[in-house]
């Protein structure tokens, strides 16, 4: 057993406790929190900084995490996936090995969960062996109706691949799924017990403006890929109002970056009995676009906001952390404390993994970290998290 005292513990679930005191077994099973004076400090370790729980990323492609430095950044979406779809075939060993480091590096980082993208069976065995959880979303990916029942097919085996229970199929965006193929998805969301959704939504505005009035960036993409998609009608209203309705209500539906989504398909999406949460990906909205969500828009909607880094293609870095620095430092208003709920327990509750991760508390493994260079509640560019359990 091992007993920590910080300046201060949050335990998420509760306020911030000063001079807070956890307790955890050699298991990470948390036996106690409190603010107790009374215990015997050569059995303590202080800590200096604040003691939180780990951190759960809810959107990463560990199997692009080869792509590190590969792709300029600033470029838009459209050339963001033209650069990716150029640049992501390497060696099975070359992958492989820098999915290996990424998992290392989230664990350093203070990660204990992760909601992973994958196109292939790569991370399999990393996953396998990995300190960290995992929910593997087997993407799903066409825009052909002719194409849907194959590409439905692929992805349903690749899921069967995965640990039983770890992975589901999931659409990978309203601009590359056809409507034949939401269908074939949510008919089988439908009539499963669990298979969490987890969509590329809004991140540029190219994609609205394709849904809205069939043009811009991804009439040139679709033709650059060879892809005729003379069948598309223009469908008058943004892309999520336009797929949201395709969507089953008995799975949760996370929606990832919502670089371009505004009020209107944020009440849009409330009209509709959908389990909706969403994911931001700050670090790689500033990479790709440039520019972040209208996160504000979306606080106190009754969503549950989380956190994700994507992947090393458009981040510099795999840590929640740094996604917190960026929201913070771009728009202060949002505390430390809110920050820090969307960094741990939303995240764990989307997952699923509430029981277990999110919050320090006693019969809990939710893994605990240390940050330090705070100022005051402020998270400044000196602020470093380090992991303790
Ligand atoms: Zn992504």
């Amino acid at each position: 057993m091992k007993i920590f005292r910080a300046d201060y513990v949050f335990p998420v679930c509760a306020d911030p406790i000063k001079n807070g005191v956890v307790a955890v077994d050699d298991s990470g099973k948390i036996i106690s929190v409190s603010a107790n004076d009374s215990v015997d400090n050569q059995f303590v370790e202080k800590v200096n900084g604040i003691i939180c729980p780990g951190f759960v990323n809810t959107h990463c492609h560990l199997e692009l995490s080869h792509l590190k430095d590969k792709v300029k950044p600033r470029r838009g979406l459209i050339n963001f996936i033209k650069d990716v779809q150029a640049v992501r075939n390497a060696g099975d060993a070359e992958i492989a090995a820098a999915a290996v480091k990424a998992d290392e590096d989230m664990y350093d980082n203070g990660i204990v969960a992760v909601g992973d993208i994958c196109n292939s069976n790569i991370t399999i065995p990393i996953k396998a062996k990995s300190k960290l959880y995992y929910h593997s979303f087997s993407e799903i990916f066409s825009f052909l109706p002719e194409r849907a029942q194959d590409s439905f097919d692929k992805a349903l085996a690749l899921a069967g691949e995965f640990k039983a229970g770890s992975a589901s199929i999931t659409p990978h965006a309203p601009y590359s799924v056809s409507k034949e193929l939401f269908r074939l998805i949510k008919h089988y969301c439908d009539t499963r017990e669990r298979n969490l959704i987890s969509i590329h939504n809004q991140e540029s505005e190219d994609e609205n403006k394709f849904f809205r009035y069939r043009l811009g960036g991804f009439l040139d993409l679709y033709d650059h890929f060879g892809i005729d998609i003379t069948y598309f009608k223009s469908q008058a209203r943004n892309s999520v109002q336009t797929v949201i309705p395709l969507l089953s209500n008995k799975q949760e539906v996370l929606l990832v970056h919502n670089t371009c989504t505004n009020l209107k398909d944020i009440y849009f999406i409330k009209r509709f009995d959908k389990k909706v949460h969403y994911c931001f990906c700050p670090g790689a909205n500033l990479y790709i676009e440039d520019k972040l969500p209208k996160i504000e828009l979306f606080i106190d909607q009754g969503f549950n906001l989380t956190l994700g880094t994507d992947s090393l293609a458009s981040n510099t870095k795999l840590c929640i952390l740094h996604e917190m620095r960026l929201i913070q430092e771009r728009i202060p208003a949002i505390g430390f404390d809110r920050l820090l709920k969307w960094a741990t327990v939303n995240g764990a509750k989307y997952l699923g993994i509430d029981d277990e991760k999110g919050t320090i508390e006693p019969g809990k493994t939710p893994g605990l970290n240390v940050i330090t260079g705070m100022e005051g509640f402020r998270i400044t560019p000196a602020t470093k998290v380090k992991r303790l359990v």
